[in-house]
């Protein structure tokens, strides 16, 4: 069965699935919760390790007081959707995760560990992009669908 889907603030189409107060949109991949608000220690944090175009992007919305980001979706082994580009001129972004080859994993040491290697890298040179607006696109390539989003 289809989930309501409500009003963006962002994009104005009518995609956001909301639950427990957790906002995401369809259309234009903004993302609202509840600790998005100015100021506070969990969105400080946030912005402190986010990507340029994530801060950027952040938009405030005026009626609940709270911010929407671009959404950084990352899915071990599957892949990762992310905002790719510049204020102006962004699309987004979907790479998969490939394996990698066995003699090739010792360039691929886990920080902080004697002998951990990482078995998948993010195949950063074959992304797909889709406009801003094919947010689902992008989630489709991800292998999620809006039925198990939220
Ligand atoms: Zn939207």
């Amino acid at each position: 069965m289809a989930k309501k889907k409500y009003k963006c603030a962002h994009c104005g189409e009518t995609s956001v699935l909301k639950e427990n107060d957790v906002r995401i949109c369809l259309s234009c991949g903004f993302q609202s919760m509840p600790g998005y608000i100015e100021g506070s220690p969990y969105m400080e944090a946030m912005m402190k390790t986010a990507p340029m175009i994530v801060k950027e992007l952040k938009f405030h919305d005026k009626e609940i007081d709270r911010y929407w980001i671009p959404s950084i979706l990352d899915v071990p082994q599957k892949g990762m959707v992310f905002p790719d580009g510049t204020l102006n001129d962004w699309v987004w972004a979907f790479a998969s995760y490939e394996v990698i080859p066995l003699f090739e994993r010792v360039n691929y040491k886990v920080p902080n560990t004697d002998d951990e290697y990482y078995e998948y890298r993010l195949g950063l040179d074959k992304v797909e992009h889709f406009k801003q607006d094919d947010f689902l696109g992008a989630l489709k390539k991800l292998g999620v669908d809006e039925e198990e989003l939220m």
